[in-house]
Order: structure tokens, then sequence, then C-alpha cells
């Protein structure tokens, strides 16, 4: 077989010469001779030929994920919604039927319901917390089940090994979005996915200064999407590939701390509710977590990201702009520490009936933990808390 066109785990060579690898931008690589150019052409050999065909820098990168993930390989995208959406569509035809959960990121919702259905294909709805409702949708045939789990922003977890195994019964694919919980915290191919997609703009990246996605599973499944990159064009580039290999020994590293921090803050600040303005603090570590025996199960700690709850949308706004060392930004897994509002970002478009419904107060203010220490934290909410 020849070697495929994406980044395939690597075995560990000793380090020797330069340590960081060379950065290579060429859009276009010279080769010997007429026979060299006809074999790459004609996909006969394998090799670097030109940039969106895939490069070092990307493979590289894409070597890592395959790695870390436990995959046959992974395929790198420009960004998390390109990989996301590339998975989709290289896997669907006119006619196939997508499960799509409920509580999946925005972008992959409005992918899948604005672009799949001009293609026709039927899109329908289950929530990942309803598993009875999944199993009598899975009474139809569907080629996928799309679903990501902790969910965004009520942090409820979703029981992965049984939606694949509902799925696998009817003879669906599972693609899994495992941006909020990369392993080692989370192993969703271990869980039995069959694609997990990850916004590698987060912790992979780790500095908020980049945008990527890739996409790890078997080989039968990544081909198709390696394809579709090609002829779609929406390959990762040169330089951000870089800035991930440049990231990607300290990752263990930041995850490890940015989640001690998260449960450390989670555990100081439920013991200070009721004490004021909080009402309410939400994290997949706590002891009083509904899913608790579910995170025991199928991840290694709870993430970076905490909620607070406080009594209403005005009373969060006002806590959020008093700030000093948290930003008040969308994203997650930074060194930096970040704020948001998800009823002014995330679930702007629901009503607030409808985001009740989904377990979403008003005045939910989500924290993305970074690394300035939980000292730094505490102060800073406790200070905005209190003005
Ligand atoms: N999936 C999840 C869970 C996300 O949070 C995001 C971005 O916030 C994405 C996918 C999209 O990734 P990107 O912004 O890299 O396109």
């Amino acid at each position: 077989m020849l070697e495929p066109l994406y980044g395939t785990p690597q075995a560990h060579v000793p380090p020797l010469g330069p340590l960081s690898p060379p950065l290579i931008r060429a859009s276009t690589i010279g080769q010997p001779d007429a026979e060299r150019l006809r074999a790459l052409g004609s996909g006969e050999a394998a090799g670097e030929f030109y940039q969106r065909l895939g490069h070092s820098n990307g493979r590289a990168f894409e070597s890592l994920v395959a790695g870390l993930e436990g995959a046959d390989g992974a395929v790198a995208f420009a960004s998390g919604m390109a990989a996301i959406s590339a998975a989709m569509a290289a896997h669907l035809e006119t006619g196939d039927r997508v499960l799509l959960a409920e509580e999946v990121y925005g972008g992959t919702s409005a992918f899948a319901t604005t672009d799949l259905p001009r293609f026709g294909v039927v899109v329908e709805r289950f929530s990942a917390l309803d598993l009875d409702g999944l199993a009598a949708a899975l009474r139809r045939p569907a080629k996928l089940v799309v679903f990501e789990s902790p969910i965004n922003p009520t942090l409820r977890i979703v029981d992965v090994r049984q939606v694949v195994s509902l799925a696998r019964a009817a003879g669906a694919l599972t693609m899994f979005d495992g941006t909020f919980a990369p392993p080692p915290m989370q192993r969703a191919l271990d869980l039995g996915v069959d694609l997990v997609m990850h916004s590698a703009s987060k912790f992979f990246g780790g500095h908020s200064d980049l945008l990527a996605g890739v996409v790890a599973g078997r080989h039968e499944l990544l081909q198709p999407i390696e394809g579709w990159r090609r002829r779609t064009g929406g390959v990762l580039a040169p330089d951000p590939a870089w800035l991930l290999l440049r990231s990607w020994p300290t990752v263990r590293l930041r995850f490890e701390a940015q989640q001690a921090a998260a449960l450390a803050l989670a555990e100081t600040l439920a013991g200070e509710v009721g004490n004021g303005t909080l009402i309410g603090v939400s994290y997949p570590g706590l002891p009083d977590h509904p899913d608790r025996e579910l995170v025991r199960r199928q991840m290694h700690g709870g993430g970076c990201v905490v909620t607070l709850e406080l009594p209403s949308l005005a009373r969060a706004r006002a806590v959020l702009d008093r700030l000093r060392v948290f930003a008040r930004a969308p994203s997650l897994g930074g060194v930096e520490s970040l704020a948001t509002l998800p009823a002014f970002t995330t679930h702007a478009a629901l009503t607030p009936a409808q985001r009740r419904a989904a377990g979403i107060a008003d005045g939910l203010l989500r924290l993305a933990i970074g690394l300035e220490g939980v000292d730094v934290l505490l102060a800073d909410l406790r200070q905005a808390m209190r003005g």
C-alpha cells in the first residue's frame, strides 16, 4: 500500500541535529526528473509535491495526534470547523440521514443544518442525554451519529460507550468532537467512536495564537477525508503546523496544570455558594456533579472549563465587566483564562425559555481556566462578584 497522504504514528527518533523542525513554507517542491513528477502526479508514488496535497510540518503534527489518540493516522485542517465539516461531508451522500446531537458546538450545528440539507442529506436532532430517544431514532437507517462530551456550557457528560453501542448496532458511524477533553483526559477512540475531531485551536495550540483542526481514526475512514481536503483545499498551513509542533511538548503539562487549577477553583467556589451573588458552581470533577459516575468511568479529570451561576443576566454581565485577570473572550484551552456569557455568545440565538430548557441559566458565566494560578483567579472572581 502507498504511504497515506497524512501523518501516521512514528517511532521515536533520538534527537540529533536541530531540535526544532525546519518550517517549510514552500508551496511547491522541485522534483529531480519527469518520471518523478509523473509518479507523484498520478498518485503512484507518495511524497512532498505541492503544499495543498500535504507537507512535512502538517504531517509531523498529524503523526503526533495519531500517536496520542492511538489512531492509524490523522488529517489536519485550517480550523476545527474545516476538520468537522470535511469529516462529515466526506462520508455523506444525497439521501443519507445524520443524527446530530442537540448539544454540539454551534458551528457544527450551523454547518449540518444549513449546508448538508442543500445536498440532499437529512439531518435530525437527538438529545445525547436521552439514549432511549437515540435508540428510537436509530430504528430507521442512519449513516452518521455526531456528538460531543462534555457538553458546552452545561458540562453534562454523555455516555460515549452507550451512544457508540447503539449506533454500531444500527450500522451507523460515530463522529465525536473531543475538543473539550483531548487525551489523556478522554480517549474517545478507546471508548469506541469511529472518528474523533478536535479544534486544535484550543489545547493543542494552547496559546490563543492559531486556528487548526484535526480528525483521527482508522485508515479506511480517513482516506475519504484526506481526498476531500485535497479537492477542497482546507489544509492546515505550515506556519500554524509549526506552532502546533512548538506547543506539543507542553500540551500534557499545560493540560494537567489547567485541569488541577479548574478543580481547585471549582471546589473553593462551591464552598462559597450562597455567600453573596454566587448561586451555583458546575464542574465535572465536583462530587455533586449529576454525571460523576460517567466522569469516573470515561474521563481522567473534569477538564478546564468551570461555570458559575449568578442570579441574572444583568448580574453576570456586571461581574464579567469587572474581571481584571480573566479576558472577556470566547474559546478555551489556552494559557490565558477566559470568561464568556453563553447567553451573549454561543447560545445567543436561543430565547431565554429555550436556554432554560437546555439547562443554561441566563446568569451563567463560563470560565476557561489557564495558567495564571488559582489564587490570582479566585481573587479576580471574588472582587468581581463583590463589586
Ligand atoms: N468544536 C468545539 C467544541 C469548539 O469549541 C470549537 C470552537 O470554539 C470548534 C469545534 C470549532 O473550532 P475552530 O474555531 O478551530 O474552527
